[in-house]
């Protein structure tokens, strides 16, 4: 089977930087009905936390990128990675090195002031005469000759010899296994066939080639996916605002918006950008994957998810909405259903966020009116029309938009004065402000009693 996999080290949230990668790792392995692992990479344990596993896996599954397998903890595998040591150990491709760090670091200088790679000499390389109680490293016995060849899917061929590679560490002197080790035994033994990552592993990709064939590991594919630049055309960081999955929930993103962004910041088919989930899937393919690093564009993200909150489902925007009415304490017993609200919102903001702020008076009563709104349409007061349009809406039977619109005519008419000077005031006392979907569905929506109420309060 064609297996993908994301393999975050949990020291943070899932950056959009990852949170592409676990996407196309996803859409890769959708598409080719394969398996698609979830693995934690723990073995930095002063840097590894729960609450960042928490948060990693709460922003896959925020984005709906659900994982077949997994997940998996290397510190749960250490058995397993000195059972590979030994192997390499055993088999000659592997070997002791009681150096210390001081004369490795003299080796590399005295290679550098010769002009040639800073590399460890291989002191330890061919030796058996170990000392006895003392500290030592394992180091993989890298080819001399010859060139390693990655076949990236993205990039296409990358050549390196093996000349330029160092007899790497795999195992520390405490006995535990090293990054480059570890990834090579679980991509192994979780027989990933096509590993998605991010361009920045490029250069431990050969060293990775080399440990696997030494083990007599399949290679698999490889595709790196160029970094992610902000507006500044610096790598993206924390530096350029929400970088967090969840940030982006929180600032109002349909996790739909985030994840069609996510799969155009790197990829194209032609000049689309719009895709539905099957759309993507059937699309994507990592070969199309783009070999310049691509820009984060705030703008694009928010027109992106402008078009999902006018297209998707009322109700199913509205589960989303729900969310930051909650997080904004807005009381939503009382008042229309969230979809409606939806329908005459979607296309007056640009997040959801916003879309829970300018809604608050459907559903909360407020004694303070805008004062901008009251100075323009309310003052010097404007008692007539208000009164005369509250006799009216106080004798409708069937509080919905056409007859609240033909009450709201009617009294212009009556005042010999245009729609806006009443319709104007009546948004201000109604809505407290003077921005509103158009009137008539916004007074309906809110209750025929809640309306005169609000009409007596702006006019005591
Ligand atoms: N754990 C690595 C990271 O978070 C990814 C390793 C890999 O994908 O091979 O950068």
């Amino acid at each position: 089977t064609l297996t993908t996999r994301f393999a975050p080290s949990p020291t943070g949230y899932l950056h959009v930087g990852g949170a592409r990668t676990a996407l196309y790792s996803w859409l890769y392995a959708q598409k080719n009905g394969g398996d698609f692992i979830l693995r934690i990479e723990d073995t930095d344990i002063e840097r590894s936390t729960q609450a960042s596993v928490d948060a990693i896996m709460d922003g896959m599954n925020w984005l709906n990128l659900p994982w077949t397998h997994g997940p998996y903890y290397q510190t749960q595998r250490f058995d397993r990675y000195k059972e590979a040591i030994e192997q390499l150990l055993a088999t000659g491709h592997a070997y002791r090195c009681y150096c210390s760090a001081e004369e490795v670091e003299a080796m590399r200088a005295e290679a550098k002031a010769k002009g040639e790679i800073e590399k460890y000499n291989g002191f330890w390389r061919d030796r058996t005469d170990y000392p006895a109680d003392q500290p030592y490293v394992i180091r993989f016995k890298n080819p001399l000759d010859g060139e390693v060849v990655i076949k990236d899917m993205v990039k296409g061929d990358i050549t390196i010899s093996n000349e330029q590679l160092d007899d790497l560490i795999i195992a520390r002197s405490d006995g535990t296994p090293t990054y480059n080790l570890t990834v090579v035994v679980d991509d192994w033994d979780m027989k990933v066939t096509h590993v998605v990552r991010g361009d920045d592993h490029v250069s431990n990709t050969p060293k990775q080639i080399n440990i696997l064939k030494a083990l007599g590991a399949t290679v698999p594919e490889y595709a790196h996916i160029p970094m992610i630049l902000g507006d500044d055309g610096k790598r993206l960081s924390k530096r350029h605002g929400a970088v967090g999955v969840m940030q982006y929930r929180d600032d109002g993103y349909l996790p739909e918006a985030l994840l069609n962004y996510l799969v155009r910041l790197g990829w194209s088919h032609g000049d689309q950008e719009i895709f539905s989930r099957e759309e993507m899937i059937e699309l994507f393919d990592l070969k199309d994957c783009n070999r310049a690093p691509s820009g984060f564009n705030t703008e694009k993200l928010i027109w992106v998810n402008q078009h999902y909150m006018k297209t998707l489902e009322p109700s199913y925007v509205a589960s989303h909405l729900e969310w930051h009415m909650k997080d904004q304490g807005i009381n939503i017993a009382n008042g229309p259903a969230l979809e409606e609200i939806v329908k005459v919102q979607a296309d007056r903001v640009k997040t959801l966020k916003e879309m829970a702020q300018i809604s608050r008076y459907f559903y909360e009563d407020f004694t303070e009116l805008d004062a901008g709104a009251v100075k323009k349409h309310l003052r010097p007061v404007v008692k007539e029309p208000l009164l005369l349009v509250k006799a009216k809406f106080a004798a409708l039977t069937d509080w919905s938009p056409a007859p609240i619109h033909a009450a709201i005519n009617d009294t212009a008419t009556e005042l010999e004065v245009g729609m806006g000077k009443v319709g104007m005031p009546l948004r201000v006392a109604a809505t407290g402000g003077g921005n509103s979907p158009s009137l008539d569905i916004t007074l309906a929506l809110l209750d025929q009693q809640k309306v005169l109420d609000r009409i007596d309060q702006a006019i005591e």
